[in-house]
């Protein structure tokens, strides 16, 4: 058995460490995990409400067009049924992107670091990847338009970005759009929308209904407080989302998970609540690190890329002695840094004598 040779040099997902996990391990009875940029408020409790009340038939298989859901989002969302697609996660829309879309003999571009999920599968489908380094945490749309050429088929462009939580100028993305040939398609990956400021925002309009080439990813993981769920999904003009939607297994996504984003979208107020409190919880937290000295990047999403001044595994496995679990940037792509999910209030506020511990600790010297 040989398989795809590209498959030996990439390696399994490596996630965070599990909240059971940790517990085990350091004899710890409360964690908290801030290292998937989950929800720390939970979801809508309309959605727990509805679960419970409808009878869902698990011996059925799902809605494979995934019809309610798709209905309440094209209203929501003022676009044509035939222009979603929908995924087990927008992970899942990733890899129908690749498959779609790429394979050996053409090339597509990104940046380095940016969501890993771009690199991985674009490899396992034998494309060419050109990474661009970013500058300063952020996309450097200039040199990814250089780096495309006529056998580039595919753009990645995270915004805001995972891992630094820096976002594209709306005026930065219409040039660059207004330059990229209109035969690559761009994927404009928005995974934290909802935790951008409103101005600072691209509009279906700055993007889908402007650009036929184009198609944006959202996800119900985030600010929806979905993430065991898995769904997501990309809006695109007709012809792409068809494609995708060839690709696409029959019944993706589950009986269940398709009525919990329904009731999800009936609860405007959950969203606009925790991006309130995300903002604020965010604020103090940068304020405090402000008085240690530690940097970060201006993020306009629900977790913070901060410069640590010791290596950043080190720093991760002090926080997890004290029951944090962040993720390491070392796996991320920025060494000595490490990627904190803003939690809520509460934890943020336990987290914080913790780090002071620790650089009182680097600067005596017991830590470096
Ligand atoms: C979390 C995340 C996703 C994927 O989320 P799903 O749970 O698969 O919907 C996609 N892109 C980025 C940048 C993310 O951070």
């Amino acid at each position: 058995m040989v398989g795809k040779e590209i498959l030996n040099q990439l390696t399994a997902y490596k996630q965070g460490m599990q909240i059971a996990e940790v517990k085990r391990k350091y004899n710890i009875d409360k964690i908290v995990k801030l290292a998937s940029n989950e929800n720390p408020y939970g979801c809508s409790s309309r959605v727990k409400e509805q679960l419970n009340k409808s009878m869902i038939d698990y011996e059925i298989y799902p809605d494979g067009y995934t019809s309610d859901l798709r209905m309440k989002l094209t209203e929501k969302l003022n676009v044509d049924e035939s222009q979603l697609v929908f995924g087990n996660g927008s992970d899942e829309v990733i890899t129908f992107i690749c498959r779609a879309f790429l394979y050996p003999g053409v090339n597509t571009v990104m940046a380095s670091p940016t969501f890993t999920q771009y690199r991985h599968h674009s490899l396992i489908e034998g494309a060419e990847v050109r990474e661009i380094p970013t500058r300063n945490g952020k996309h450097d749309l200039e040199e990814m338009k250089n780096a495309m050429d006529q056998n580039t088929k595919v753009v990645w462009i995270c915004t805001p970005d995972n891992p630094t939580g820096t976002i594209i100028q709306k005026d930065e993305f219409k040039q660059f759009m207004d330059e990229v040939p209109p035969e690559v398609l761009v994927v404009l990956d928005e995974a934290y929308y909802e935790f951008v400021s409103e101005q600072l925002r691209l509009s279906l309009h700055d993007s889908v209904f402007t650009y036929p080439n184009l198609i944006v990813l959202r996800t119900f993981s985030k600010i929806y407080g979905l993430a065991g769920l898995r769904v997501g999904y990309g809006i695109a003009n007709s012809e792409i989302a068809h494609k995708l939607n060839v690709v696409r297994g029959p019944f993706n996504t589950t009986s269940l998970s398709q009525k919990a984003a329904i009731a999800a979208l009936d609860d405007d107020k959950f969203i606009q609540k925790t991006k309130e409190l995300n903002d604020k919880v965010k604020k103090d937290f940068q304020a405090f690190l402000d008085t240690i000295g530690w940097s970060y990047y201006e993020s306009h999403s629900n977790f913070l890329l901060i410069n640590t001044p010791i290596d950043a595994d080190k720093v991760s496995h002090y926080l997890l002695q004290h029951g944090f679990i962040v993720r390491s940037g070392n796996l991320l792509g920025y060494p000595n840094t490490i990627r904190v999910t803003i939690g809520n209030e509460e934890d943020m506020l336990a987290l914080q004598p913790i780090l002071k511990e620790l650089q009182s600790k680097i600067n005596d010297g017991v830590l470096k």
